[in-house]
């Protein structure tokens, strides 16, 4: 599926540009188009834009929108694709300058967000769907059951802020909340279950850490390789979550003292069992 970009930049400075301006945006709201307008910075963007004025780009449907459209990659312009709006104008500084463009909406374009549906809630899209409500997220641990009726399904073609009254204004059917108190609860079971289990996950290794750091320092102690190459105990640290066992890490050891140190740690095989390192 292809479209056709209009690149348009107006100094509204004279009364022929401004009429021109209006005729144009009268003619595009007929069109049913609708402006988005943005601040933006990103001056290569409108500047790839231009160089695209009048052209033909491919469009990416993999992921639809009610008022953009993804295009495929465009030679020599983009090696990724564009985002392209239906109508877009960058807002900048000087108000008198309009600086934006439209793409030609074909009926093929217009049929396929009319078939594409879309949950107000997920936003999950379904194409001609056969049913009238989302069922992608009922089990959603923040949806509310006050929320339901924003499950309800509108085609794209239907814009936010319509499609919210629509859905606002639907009666929730009685099977759509019998299954939500049903997920929900479910859910919300198997979260504080989940929770549970790795809240004792948790302390566990707490506990494997501390277990292993009391052998670490057993072992220095016990082994006198402290007391032999003269190292306080405070100037040694055992990071758990790095399984790392630093020296010096408060006063930097000489040169001296490290090489002996590692000697004596190499012989009680230290080094084997534990990542030493040094500050
Ligand atoms: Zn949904």
């Amino acid at each position: 599926m292809k479209t056709v970009i209009h690149y348009y930049d107006f100094w509204l400075d004279s009364e022929e540009a401004r009429t021109q301006y209006q005729k144009l945006t009268d003619e595009l709201k007929a069109k049913g188009l609708v402006l988005f307008e943005c601040v933006s910075k990103d001056y290569e963007y409108m500047q790839k834009i231009k160089a695209l004025d009048g052209k033909e780009v491919e469009l990416d449907l993999s992921f639809l929108f009610d008022n953009q459209w993804n295009t495929t990659p465009v030679e020599g312009i983009s090696s990724i694709g564009l985002r392209i709006h239906d109508w877009y104008e960058r807002i900048v500084p000087n108000h008198k300058r309009k600086d934006g463009y439209w793409i030609e909406i074909s009926d093929e374009m217009k049929a396929l967000r009319a078939d594409t549906f879309r949950c107000g809630y997920c936003a999950a899209k379904y194409h001609r769907p056969k049913f009238e409500w989302c069922d992608s997220c009922i089990s959603d641990r923040y949806l509310k059951q006050d929320n339901l009726s924003s499950l309800y399904l509108l085609p794209l073609s239907i814009r936010d802020r319509e499609a919210r009254e629509i859905r606002r204004k639907q009666t929730v059917p009685k099977t759509l909340v019998d299954a939500y108190i049903s997920a929900n609860t479910e859910m919300l079971r198997k979260y504080s279950e989940d929770r549970h289990h790795s809240r004792l996950a948790d302390i566990q290794a707490k506990m494997r850490a501390i277990d292993v750091e009391y052998e670490i320092y057993k072992t220095l102690i016990e082994s006198k390789v402290l007391t032999e190459t003269q190292i306080d105990i405070d100037n040694i640290i055992y990071y758990s979550h790095s399984q790392q066992v630093c020296f010096g890490w408060r006063d930097k050891l000489s040169d001296e003292k490290r090489k002996a140190l590692l000697v004596r740690l190499d012989e009680i095989g230290f080094t084997t069992k534990y990542v030493v390192t040094f500050k």
